[in-house]
């Protein structure tokens, strides 16, 4: 999901920069063990995440 400049004023327990491989599987595994709030950022561009070059 992506989210807005003010969710980065929330408080939040663990921070993932970067969504490649093992920023998702960190955060996946983290999110499992837990009920805390975790946030990813990805300086990636949207036409990425749409597949396209
Ligand atoms: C051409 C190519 C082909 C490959 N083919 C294979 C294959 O067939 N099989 C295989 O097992 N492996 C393959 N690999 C290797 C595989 O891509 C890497 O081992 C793997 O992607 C590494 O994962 P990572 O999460 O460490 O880093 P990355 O995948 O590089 O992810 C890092 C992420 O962090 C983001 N990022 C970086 N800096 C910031 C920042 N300052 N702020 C926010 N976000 C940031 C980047 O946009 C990226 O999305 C290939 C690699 C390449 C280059």
């Amino acid at each position: 999901m992506e989210v807005g400049i003010d969710s980065l004023r929330q408080p939040y327990d663990l921070i993932v920069i970067g969504s490649g491989p093992a920023g998702l599987t960190l955060a996946h595994r983290y999110d499992d063990l837990t009920t805390s709030r975790t946030l990813i950022i990805e300086s990636g561009s949207r036409s990425n995440m749409n597949g396209k070059a």
